[in-house]
């Protein structure tokens, strides 16, 4: 469920003292396993052309592991800083579709016009973005033991292992 406190509007951060708002975020999302709520504080600012919004965020969710595909719980706990382009100005820039780099690691989201942050789907996609490339519950995985016994193990067995699996050979 949505509602407002998860939109930011433009404006509110325009008419907000230093141009700058404070927005908390303590809540699931559907769209991901969470164990707890998300958690996030974000600050929105306005540089004029730019939005900018940085802020923390902690919370646990619920991973499966890539090795033995048993779930494990995840903390999460990264910063967030993303600028918003007010204007159009992404469109002058050749082969850009929906962001661009400024520097190393900034992108600018081109807010393409609308008048408004969805908070919830920020959260979303830096949630995602933030997983693990390689997810493994952890030290003691039986998947890990099981693949590392497979890569070490002896040639002669194999052939005693394709003789067991050919009843007809009795
Ligand atoms: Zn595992």
């Amino acid at each position: 469920m949505r509602n407002m406190n998860k939109i930011l509007l433009i404006e509110d951060i325009e008419n907000a003292e230093n141009k700058t708002l404070t927005c908390i975020f303590e809540e699931k999302i559907k769209e991901i396993d969470c164990v707890t709520p998300i958690k996030a504080k974000l600050e929105a600012k306005s540089l004029g052309e730019f939005i900018q919004i940085k802020g923390h965020v902690s919370g646990k969710v619920r991973l499966e592991c890539d090795l033995c595909l048993e779930k494990f719980d995840y903390s999460l706990d990264f910063d967030i800083d993303e600028v918003f382009s007010k204007g159009n100005l992404i469109g002058e820039y050749e082969n850009s579709d929906k962001e661009y780099e400024i520097k190393d690691g900034q992108f600018i989201t081109d807010l393409n016009g609308e008048k408004e942050i969805d908070i919830y789907d920020l959260l979303y996609q830096s949630v995602i973005l933030n997983f693990p490339n390689k997810k493994v519950c952890g030290i003691n995985c039986k998947g890990k033991e099981y693949l590392s016994e497979e890569n070490n193990s002896d040639p002669r067995l194999e052939v005693f292992k394709n003789l067991q699996i050919n009843p007809k050979c009795r």
